[in-house]
């Protein structure tokens, strides 16, 4: 059963398949390392949040690193 592992063992990029670069980890490049950001973030801040009875409107997308006026 080693066989399998030992042809995964160049993990590839989860994006496009392409073998992963060591800088990009685990991905191909910086583009598909973006990318997986975006939808990381996109995931996060798209959380549907049922908060009806929440306080004035208080979010929590606003620690974007935008300060506060
Ligand atoms: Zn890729």
């Amino acid at each position: 059963m080693n066989e399998i592992d030992r042809k995964t063992s160049a993990a590839r990029c989860p994006l496009c398949g392409n073998a992963t670069e060591v800088a990009f980890k685990p991905f191909c490049s910086k583009r598909c390392a973006d990318i997986d950001l975006n939808r990381w973030l996109s995931g996060v801040y798209a959380v549907p949040v049922k908060v009806d009875d929440d306080e004035d409107g208080e979010r929590q997308a606003d620690t974007d690193g935008s300060e506060r006026s």
